[in-house]
């Protein structure tokens, strides 16, 4: 393992535990709650924000907004499967990523 991927793991460990439990997909700023990462979706004017701010996370709207905020495609039938507040966590951002990553290993 290089130095590199020790460090991600660690980083990873450390991320995960975190109280941060949600993400904002567009500037990855970490909030404890729900309704504090809404706040923020609200109190920022841009289209990417907003659009996730309005949006039913079911729809194909809100589905484009989310995957150009955070660059990854991600298929729609993973957010089908889960409830507005579940998109955000970071488990669910985490994962995705992780999926992109080319060189990824699975444990
Ligand atoms: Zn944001």
């Amino acid at each position: 393992m290089s130095d590199n991927s020790k460090q991600l793991e660690v980083l990873m460990k450390i991320i995960e535990q975190s109280p941060l439990r949600f993400i904002c997909p567009k500037c990855l700023k970490g909030f404890p709650r729900g309704d504090k990462l809404n706040e923020h979706f609200r109190d920022s004017k841009d289209e990417i924000h907003q659009g996730l701010f309005i949006n039913n996370h079911n729809s194909r709207q809100f589905h484009e907004f989310y995957q150009q905020a955070l660059d990854l495609e991600i298929p729609f039938q993973d957010f089908q499967r889960k409830n507005r507040a579940q998109v955000f966590e970071l488990a669910f951002i985490l994962e995705h990523i992780r999926k992109k990553e080319p060189n990824s290993y699975r444990e």
